[in-house]
């Protein structure tokens, strides 16, 4: 049994909703169908949810919110009326959110609501549509598919209990749609989880279900190895290992969300990314496990929106609690950070750049002289981080040596290099302005 989830592109309209009953009825496995809300049509489109916050938005203040209501209805009309479904579904979904934006809630839970219209309706709509064509299909809602989750409005988290009661859902007939992106609190409030969170739905049911597989649609034909906006046409990866991934996603492949994967990983169920647009080509397998071979890196990532924060003070490797206090400083002012490469007498932690405020900085930077008297501390905007990811790092020699002289070659300087024990990534500390030459020279050494 496959849980299959289909993205906002794959969902967007009648023509991709025609792809997706192809893709259901092709393989009798897909058995749980989760879905989006419709996402973009092209790239100037809207995505429905984007529609919805802001018709949310304006009735909560009290705002003229028709119009964005006309757009939200249109566009079921659309997708309803080119399925050839009955107008009868558009009627219920119309009351729907009506009833909807008329009930008397807190604004958070009523915005929660009016979210997750996009997801719920679509099931429906597909689950019609799957009828229509043959198919023995029907919506769940996720109350009754068993996801029950904390009352966190726009950032739910699975509450453990709801695995146990999905995996009966076996039991049942026919295929299940599911809505993606939202489920219930215990008290039986509808609660979203945070943006792009159809993948978690995705995740939480495969797992739920012991899911052979969970195959997540969307519209590109594998992960590739680097960024295909800087590298023309780069190598596709066919298999993945689920830590692999996580080290990739971190650093710019936002190919998933980034809590989504847990529950897969936890269960050990894999995960297939496919195309909804080329459903024949492969994909990319993410996997527990996978067989090294002679290509060690697997694929290289880049992300901008990095700070360091240099702090020196000789002897510091004498200092007994320096660096916890460093750390302590930045948890006060409730600053995560990413990585804390070290030498003997100086500390560099590195920072996404959004969370350090011009305000916030003058606050740590006056914490760290007055409690830690360091020689120098000092803030350097405008890193971004590359990160060389690959199982087979471990046990091969040489490819720091490889990495840098890619860098040396497209003469890019380093500011920093971090490789944990584990070796499945080496992180490297570059200016912002160089990162695409940088990512060039590395595609080069590795991959071509
Ligand atoms: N529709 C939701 C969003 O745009 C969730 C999703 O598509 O995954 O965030």
């Amino acid at each position: 049994m496959k849980v299959a989830k289909f993205g906002g592109s794959s969902v967007a309209n009648a023509t991709q909703i025609k792809k997706v009953g192809e893709i259901i009825n092709s393989d009798p496995e897909r058995k749980f169908i989760i879905v989006s809300a419709p996402g973009k049509r092209d790239k100037d489109d809207f995505k429905m949810t984007d529609m919805l916050i802001k018709m949310g938005t304006a009735y909560i203040n009290n705002e003229n919110y028709e119009k964005f209501y006309s757009i939200v209805v249109e566009r079921f009309k659309d997708i309803i009326d080119d399925l050839e479904l009955s107008s009868s579904l558009m009627m219920e979904i119309e009351q729907s959110i009506k009833t909807i934006l008329a009930q008397d809630v807190n604004p958070e839970l009523k915005m929660d609501s009016i979210k997750a219209i996009g997801e719920n309706n679509n099931a429906k709509i597909i689950s019609a549509y799957l009828s229509k064509i043959g198919l023995t299909a029907r919506y769940i809602n996720p109350q009754d598919a068993g996801i029950i989750v904390s009352d966190e409005p726009g950032n739910a988290q699975i509450l453990p209990d709801s695995f146990t009661k999905m995996y009966a859902l076996r039991d049942e007939e026919g295929i299940l749609v599911i809505p993606g992106f939202f489920g219930y609190s215990e008290e039986g409030k509808l609660v979203t989880f945070s943006r792009g969170g159809s993948d978690i739905t995705g995740s939480i049911v495969a797992a739920g279900v012991q899911a052979s597989l969970y195959e997540n649609f969307t519209d590109v034909n594998s992960v590739y190895t680097v960024n295909p906006t800087i590298v023309d046409n780069p190598k596709e990866i066919t298999v993945l290992t689920y830590k692999e991934m996580r080290e990739l996603s971190y650093a710019g492949f936002s190919v998933f969300h980034d809590e989504a994967l847990i529950p897969a990983i936890k269960a050990k169920i894999p995960v297939c990314i496919k195309n909804t647009n080329n459903p024949q080509a492969k994909g990319t397998l993410i996997v527990a496990e996978r067989e090294v071979n002679e290509q060690c890196v697997s694929g290289i990532a880049s992300d901008t929106g990095f700070c360091s924060l240099y702090v020196s003070k000789y002897l510091m490797n004498r200092e007994v609690g320096f660096g916890r206090k460093l750390l302590n400083i930045l948890e006060d002012e409730e600053i995560s950070f990413e990585h804390a490469p070290s030498g003997i007498d100086d500390m560099s932690v590195i920072i996404r750049e959004h969370q350090l405020t011009p305000e916030k900085e003058d606050i740590v930077i006056k914490r760290i002289n007055d409690e830690l008297h360091p020689d120098t501390v000092s803030l350097q905007r405008g890193i971004a981080v590359v990160m060389v990811v690959g199982e087979g790092l471990v046990n091969t020699i040489g490819v720091a040596q490889k990495a840098t002289a890619a860098f040396s070659n497209a003469n890019v300087n380093i500011d920093m290099i971090n490789q944990g024990s584990s070796e499945v990534s080496m992180m490297f500390g570059i200016q912002a302005v160089d990162i695409d030459k940088a990512i060039r020279s590395l595609y080069k050494a590795f991959f071509e």
